[in-house]
């Protein structure tokens, strides 16, 4: 089995499922993977896209990593199996690529990575949290295909009328059956922050089902007096307080806030991830890591990750992994993590679940489809279809 066609396309997401809110500008890079294994009389074609929160990779996907795949032929072949398999396939991505340099390059392997893994499961008939179960260097002792839990991430500022809109969006969470939701805060005046987290958790069922994002917004001042006002409210986490590479403000911050804290979304690789462990105060018994799989370099590396976290005392089920979506669950699911994120209206077509699908007190289970489910998203399928058509 090998890769004969890649195909993709930078494809504009907004954060509002509003259209008439200005989207902000964010894009990703959606890809098509075609091979050469054919089932019910069709290639198999894996999808992949680079998450969410770091824009597309076109030009590393199409320059360097794409064609490293293509070049590798029937090396990608598990001699076992006779499909693709993804960890050769990674090695042969990574062919030359120097420690450090994450980033930008980490994602767009992520990018490719995950329709690689979305066309292996495909070619054996399996969704992927099950493909994942048996693959050897991945299998999880104990730990099936779910439910997982999981929450609604939202709650960013609308530009009008915001606290009638975040009520009504958190409303719509937990009519969706969601029992926990995550919010932005940081950008606002301290008090307008405080009045919205209130106004949210109110609608959650209480400051317990809920965590607050600051991505990255307040410098050491505001971060003193933001820990101070919050310390009380007993949130679900408090997530990215600072810039994430200043581990000594990091630390200063999680030695004075008690409440579980939430770091690791901007950590790009299992150096990155060491350095933050290290670091950043960061303590197992009580705080959460959000790595975000496609954006380190995919599930190879993240397995190195988790690895790396357990050696420092972690459990696994400290990781959260951020993005939203489809492959995150799966992942969450077979590595036994502890739980993900969701995205049931922002940043679509790629946020959310397959159509139909109902969230039950919090706990959602993988799409027993083939491969990720894309298939049972019809915005999201009708989109990659269109790249596999349109697209060189
Ligand atoms: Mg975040």
């Amino acid at each position: 089995m090998k890769i004969t066609a890649i195909h993709e396309r930078t494809v504009p997401i907004s954060r509002y499922a509003d259209p008439d809110i200005p989207p902000g500008g964010l894009d990703t890079s959606a890809v098509c993977v075609v091979t050469d294994k054919i089932v019910d009389g069709e290639p198999v074609v894996g999808f992949g896209f680079s998450s969410i929160g770091r824009f597309g990779q076109g030009g590393l996907i199409r320059d360097r990593f794409a064609p490293r795949l293509l070049a590798a032929g029937g090396e990608l072949t598990d001699p076992a199996t006779g499909i693709l398999d993804p960890f050769r396939a990674w090695r042969a991505m990574m062919i030359a690529e120097k420690p450090g340099g994450h980033g930008e390059r980490s994602v767009a392997v992520g990018t490719l990575d995950m329709a690689v893994w979305d066309a292996a499961a495909k070619a054996q008939g399996l969704s992927l949290a099950r493909f994942l179960q048996d693959h050897p260097g991945v299998a999880t002792p104990g730990v099936g295909d779910g439910p997982v839990p999981v929450y609604a991430g939202g709650g960013y500022y609308f530009p009008d009328e915001d606290l009638d809109r975040l009520t009504a969006e958190m409303a719509g969470f937990a009519a969706d059956g969601h029992t926990r939701a995550k919010i932005k805060v940081g950008a606002a005046l301290l008090a307008e922050d405080m009045r919205r987290t209130e106004a949210a958790a109110e609608t959650m069922g209480g400051t317990a089902n809920l965590a607050v994002d600051a991505i990255y917004g307040y410098d050491r001042p505001a971060l003193t007096k933001a820990a101070r006002a919050f310390q009380d409210f007993g949130l679900w986490w408090f997530e990215d307080p600072c810039d994430p590479l200043d581990y000594p403000l990091m630390a200063e911050f999680t030695a004075s806030y008690g409440p579980p804290v939430a770091g690791g979304e901007a950590t790009f690789s299992m150096a990155d991830l060491k350095n933050l462990l290290r670091y950043a105060g960061l303590r197992p018994e009580t705080d959460i890591l959000l790595c975000d799989i496609a954006h380190c370099y995919g599930l190879p590396e993240y397995l190195r990750m988790i690895g790396a976290a357990e050696a420092a005392g972690w459990d696994r089920r400290a990781f959260w992994p951020h993005g939203g979506h489809l492959f995150t669950l799966h992942c969450v699911a077979a590595l036994g993590l502890g739980g993900a994120e969701i995205n049931p209206h922002n940043f679509q077509p790629f946020g959310g679940l397959i159509d139909g699908q109902r969230i039950e007190g919090g706990l959602v289970s993988p799409p027993d489809l083939p491969g990720v489910g894309f298939e049972g998203r019809a915005v999201l399928i009708d989109l990659f279809r269109d790249i596999l058509r349109n697209e060189g």
